[in-house]
């Protein structure tokens, strides 16, 4: 039979084939937790796309709802013993719910076209909207609206959304970080620093103690102004051509020639990063270099313990605990989650106390807790229910998704715990020690 190409039948059919329903991966699977449904699994969805590839199926908006059901949070990848490949399926997949139009209506096109077409394709655009909210909170306007009662005149999907608006940072990375930072005692090594997006916006400081934290570990670091979007949002969400565009861009931002290391600090785009190779494979241009820079491309934690981190020395800093929630792009993504373990325990006085279920989705999920919050919220409860049962004071990631959607949480549950990047509180050590010299 002669079927019409799509995303799912383009794809390596051994990639599509190589499930072969054990049912390994569904205890791990958190929509498969959640409703025990065998559509809701790893194994069920992936049943569904062969059914597409094999042409027995058309991708209907039962499909769709299903592949936007999924988190992609690749825990039924570690699971897997025949090493399926499900962060490439799902990229497909939902880019073939796209590509079907099933999902189309004219709200939800123009909300697409406005974010992955404009906002995310040039960053100067996403700043300056980040740059009108900071104003709304810095003028104090976002208090007087939550306060006066007017946000109650919004319908009920808006007022859960503003609830969720982030926390802007004063400065963003551009401003915070020079765009050569020398390395502090002898350069080992010349690094480039990705300060992302959304990153940017919600966390610079975190990409400011990235680029302290690598100058002290013999790194010169290179932050260029200008920057491009990683493209996972557009990988994630059927945006294939717009990725693959992005790719593009950051092999010419950042030569992979150029440099020892291309350093990440947020596990959902390094994750992504990691991929340019599968990405532009038939791109005969940039297949080549996008090849290089995936092996370039390194995590922050990973990085520092590939160079052998130098520790902090002793403080008169008081003793506190802290414990790892693992993002799920840097455990199931990257497979990293000894290093930024030994990251923290490499921090004098503090103590590292494990997470329950640490690898558990906390429901953050790219723009899931947007999409879904339903599902989104019961994850977080569950998330933050383990944290108060290690009595850490401190809770530390790698992504600043997690930290965005577990920041709502806590301030939800008035909770008293310090939500950080690793990165950071090494950097915070280094400053103390910085002072004691
Ligand atoms: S990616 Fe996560 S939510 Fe999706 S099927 Fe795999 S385990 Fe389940
Ligand atoms: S995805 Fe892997 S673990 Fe899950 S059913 Fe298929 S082969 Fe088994």
């Amino acid at each position: 039979m002669n079927l019409p190409p799509s995303h799912l039948r383009n794809l390596d059919y051994s990639v599509v084939q190589q499930c072969m329903h054990c049912g390994l991966c569904l205890p791990t699977c958190p929509t498969y937790d959640a409703t025990k449904l065998e559509r809701n699994s790893p194994r069920g969805r992936i049943a569904l796309m062969r059914a597409i590839a094999d042409g027995e199926m058309e991708a209907t908006k039962g499909f769709a709802d299903e592949m936007y059901f999924c988190l992609g949070c690749l825990a039924c990848m570690t699971a897997c013993p025949a090493g399926v490949n499900y962060a490439e399926l799902f990229e497909r997949a939902r880019a073939e719910a796209e590509e079907s139009g099933a999902l189309k209506n004219p709200k939800r096109n123009l909300l697409r076209a406005l974010m992955l077409r404009w906002l995310f394709m040039d960053l100067r655009r996403l700043r300056t909207l980040g740059r009108a909210i900071r104003l709304y909170q810095q003028l104090g306007l976002q208090r007087l609206a939550r306060g006066c009662g007017i946000l109650k005149l919004l319908p009920r999907r808006w007022r859960e959304l503003e609830v969720m608006t982030p926390a802007i940072q004063p400065r963003f990375s551009a401003d915070l970080i020079a765009p050569v930072s020398p390395s502090r005692g002898a350069k080992k090594y010349r690094v480039a620093l990705l300060t992302g997006c959304a990153q940017d916006l919600m966390y610079s400081d975190v990409n400011r103690d990235t680029a302290e934290v690598l100058a002290r570990n013999g790194c010169e670091v290179a932050t260029p102004v200008r920057q491009s979007c990683c493209g996972s949002l557009h990988a994630h969400n059927g945006e294939w051509n717009l990725a693959q565009e992005l790719a593009r861009k950051n092999i010419d931002q950042f030569p992979p020639e150029q440099f020892d290391a291309i350093i990440s600090n947020a596990a959902g785009c390094g994750s992504h990063l990691k991929h340019y190779a599968t990405l532009l494979a038939e791109d005969p241009v940039y297949h080549a270099r996008a090849r290089l820079w995936d092996v370039k491309l390194k995590d922050i934690h990973e990085w520092l313990l590939e160079i052998g981190l130098d520790s902090p020395r002793a403080q008169g800093a008081p003793a506190q605990t802290v414990t790892y929630h693992e993002a799920c792009h840097l455990c199931h993504g990257q497979k990293i989650t000894a290093a930024p373990r030994q990251l923290l325990r490499a921090i004098p006085r503090l103590t590292l106390v494990e997470l329950p279920e640490s690898a558990w989705c906390c429901g953050s999920a790219g723009i899931y807790n947007l999409l879904q919050p339903e599902m989104a919220n019961q994850l977080l409860d569950r998330k933050l229910g383990h944290i108060v049962s290690t009595g850490a004071q401190i809770v530390a990631t790698g992504n600043p998704g997690c930290l965005a959607h577990m920041t709502n949480g806590i301030r939800r549950q008035g909770l008293s715990v310090r939500l950080v990047h690793p990165v950071t509180l090494l950097a915070e050590a280094y400053r103390k020690e910085r002072l004691g010299d």
